[in-house]
């Protein structure tokens, strides 16, 4: 049994608090950052752990098994992996398992009930109205008449959909596979988009960052919601056209959009999202990572590998998620 390998490009202070996390966990594996092998040692190693990891350093780990990442989107890691694969014989390819955690999925579903009240209660509204002193109540229909849409039904979006419905919301979903959900609306397929953006008072993008779906929310298919429609973009921001939706925030077609995620991230000083008075920006911070139910998730997979020899559920490299 070869060491495992943790490249990442993550600040040292946090690169050594994964690496504390998951040595109490994994007490029998031995751990190791990449400039600690020999090639010799190198070609042992068939598990690597990875944050945002440097695809020339994961190609000097020829004979990896697996790769566990330790966030859950993986956009960049899939065509990584994809091209390492090319290199290698096709029975043997290299799999990508990324991080599936429960507590991300109700941190997710906390954070998207939280900016679902905000949206659907008004509040851009009232703070606004603070700051002119201004005292007019605003019209506000019940969660059961609230239609929600939730794009992207996966670990984050069920676990969403779930507490949206706790709160009585009118809730629908889209994935590119049908679901069957009791109390939910699902809708698959591109031609059924545009019917469930009609019907549609809050949309929440909940959808991976594929080639596929790179810009699917553009100005023809956000021109389908209702006039003051609300967005949530918790995935990722190249999923959604922001030169878009600034033009149909302005037109007064979307009323208001909760931003986590953006192309570039940091946000750049002079991007005109800032502020936009309709728009509400966090810095990425919808569903973080937990390093210790993560750590526990990994250590876990290592086990049951060594075990068993067996995979979690890995990325379906050809889809991108
Ligand atoms: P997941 O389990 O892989 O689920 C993805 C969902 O999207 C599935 O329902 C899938 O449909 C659907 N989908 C993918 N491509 C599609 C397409 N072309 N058309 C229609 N539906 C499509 O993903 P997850 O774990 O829920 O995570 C979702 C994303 O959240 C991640 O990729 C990441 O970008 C983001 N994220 C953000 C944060 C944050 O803090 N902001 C934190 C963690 C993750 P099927 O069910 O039919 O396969």
């Amino acid at each position: 049994m070869g060491a495992i390998v943790f490249i990442s490009s993550i600040d040292p202070a946090e690169q050594q608090q994964w690496l504390t996390s998951l040595k109490l966990l994994l007490p029998t594996e031995t751990i190791l950052l990449p400039d600690m092998f020999s090639v010799a040692q190198a070609a042992e190693v068939d598990i690597a752990i990875v944050a945002n990891p440097d695809p020339n350093i994961l190609q000097s780990f020829p004979n990896l098994v697996w790769v566990q990442s330790l966030w859950a989107g993986v956009e960049t890691l899939a065509p990584i992996i994809r091209q390492h694969n090319q290199q290698r014989e096709a029975a043997n390819p290299l799999q990508l398992v990324k991080l599936q955690d429960p507590q991300l999925a109700d941190t997710m579903a906390e954070a998207v009930l939280a900016w679902t009240l905000y949206l659907h209660r008004n509040m851009p509204q009232y703070a606004l109205q603070q700051g002119q002193k201004l005292w007019r109540p605003l019209p506000c229909a019940r969660a059961q008449e609230t239609r929600v849409t939730v794009l992207g039904v996966g670990e984050l979006g069920l676990a969403s959909i779930k507490v949206l419905l706790q709160q009585h919301y009118d809730v629908s979903c889209w994935s590119r596979r049908k679901k069957s959900l009791t109390s939910a609306n699902s809708f698959s397929s591109l031609e059924q988009l545009p019917l469930a953006l009609e019907q549609t008072d809050i949309l929440i993008n909940l959808l991976p960052l594929t080639p596929e779906t790179k810009g699917l929310l553009n100005k023809p298919l956000l021109s389908n919601l209702p006039v003051g429609a609300k967005l949530i973009n918790f995935s990722r921001g190249a999923v959604v056209d922001y030169t878009a939706l600034l033009e149909l925030l302005d037109s007064g077609k979307m009323s208001h959009a909760v931003l986590d995620v953006f192309e570039q991230e940091p946000l750049t000083p002079s991007s005109p999202l800032w502020a936009h008075a309709q728009i509400s920006i966090l810095p990425h911070i919808s569903a973080p990572t937990n390093m210790a139910t993560a750590s526990q998730i990994v250590a876990d997979n290592i086990f049951q590998y060594r075990a068993h020899n067996t995979l979690p559920t890995t990325v379906d490299l050809s889809r991108g998620y």
